[in-house]
């Protein structure tokens, strides 16, 4: 039987033309994309797409299209074997963590792929990732199972776990990474998975989950952060969820003000989540006296989460309409594979 794919184009480089008067790229439609991959047809899959319209640069990209993303999957989700989304790279590692809080349960891959250059140029990634993207949707393991069963970033070498993926570089065609998880697959003349990092419990179901609520923000610590500007951070109206970004393993300073500030915030009521601004490697909150002080305030440790997944998580929870105690406890664990507990 043909393996049944649905494409999801929302646009991004993979499917821009040059602007001929600016000569800045934009987002151009599907059959112009798929026109320039003929060899799509050597698969000899049944593949259906449906298109965002107009497509987007993954910049614009915000919560409502993750719903829709989400909504197109779940209402074909008995209809196919797999899923690929092409989108841009840009925001690609927010929607991966998104979707995978969405889609949870999952035992059908969800593959996001895009390119740094063109589908039209010489050179571009595009053609290559779109058909591995496609292989690796349709792939199914000896068990007769489909080999991926999560939300996954393929992006040239590499396939990574979706909600553990950032993107790394501007410029070069490996632009994705998953600072603290292996890769799901290796592409080079063949695709090799990784079976001990796949996520292929068996007797998933899929639960849909399409509310997200928006009232999350970041603050970044750096040295010179004073007084004024952090209590005015946290003084932001409506603001229920704060992924905290601190140094190292989930250290902050220890000045009074500062911990009070913090404290005073936990005591209202918002929920801080402590995440490292280390690329690579986990918060450990005991390790220093300057993160055992944080973490006595409430401030949640977000283990070796990444910012994408920490913000998304947190956009889902709240969604949920939960209370505040049910969201510190739902973020102490991990949902979707996000996380590795100390
Ligand atoms: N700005 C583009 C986007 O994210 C970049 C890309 O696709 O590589 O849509």
């Amino acid at each position: 039987m043909q393996p049944r794919i649905l494409i999801i184009y929302t646009g991004g480089t993979i499917g821009m033309i040059e602007d001929p008067k600016s000569k800045a790229l934009a987002p151009f439609d599907f059959s112009h994309l798929m026109e320039n991959v003929p060899k799509v047809k050597m698969l000899d899959y049944h593949i259906d797409n449906i298109q965002f319209a107009p497509p987007i640069d993954s910049s614009d990209m915000n919560p409502e299209h993750w719903q829709h993303i989400t909504s197109s999957i779940a209402r074909n989700y008995d209809d196919y074997d797999g899923f690929v989304v092409l989108h841009g790279t840009d925001t690609m590692a927010y929607t991966a963590s998104a979707l995978s809080f969405m889609l949870q349960g999952l035992s059908k891959p969800v593959i996001i792929t895009g390119s740094q250059l063109p589908i039209g140029e010489v050179r571009t990634d595009g053609e290559e990732n779109l058909i591995t993207a496609l292989q690796i949707a349709a792939a199914k393991g000896s068990d007769g199972r489909p080999m991926v069963q999560e939300v996954a970033i393929l992006f040239e070498n590499y396939l990574w776990r979706g909600c553990r993926s950032t993107k790394r570089s501007a410029d070069h065609f490996n632009a994705f990474r998953s600072n603290n998880y292996p890769y799901l697959a290796k592409i080079g003349l063949g695709i090799t998975y990784d079976q001990d990092s796949l996520d292929r419990t068996e007797g998933k179901t899929l639960r849909v989950f399409r509310k997200l609520d928006t009232s999350v923000m970041c603050i970044d610590l750096f040295p010179g952060l004073n007084e004024t500007t952090l209590r005015h951070q946290l003084a932001t109206p409506g603001i229920k969820g704060i992924v905290l970004r601190t140094y190292g393993a989930g250290n902050g300073p220890t000045a009074p003000w500062f911990i009070s500030a913090i404290r005073d915030a936990c005591n209202r009521g918002i929920v801080l989540l402590n995440v490292t601004q280390c690329v690579n490697g986990s918060v450990h909150s005991n390790r220093y006296v300057t993160g055992d002080m944080l973490s006595g305030t409430g401030v949640i440790s977000g283990h070796d989460i990444t910012f994408e997944a920490a913000i998304t998580k947190m956009m889902h929870l709240f969604g949920k309409g939960v209370g505040h105690d049910e969201v510190v406890r739902a973020l102490h664990r991990p949902l979707a594979g996000e996380m590795t507990l100390d």
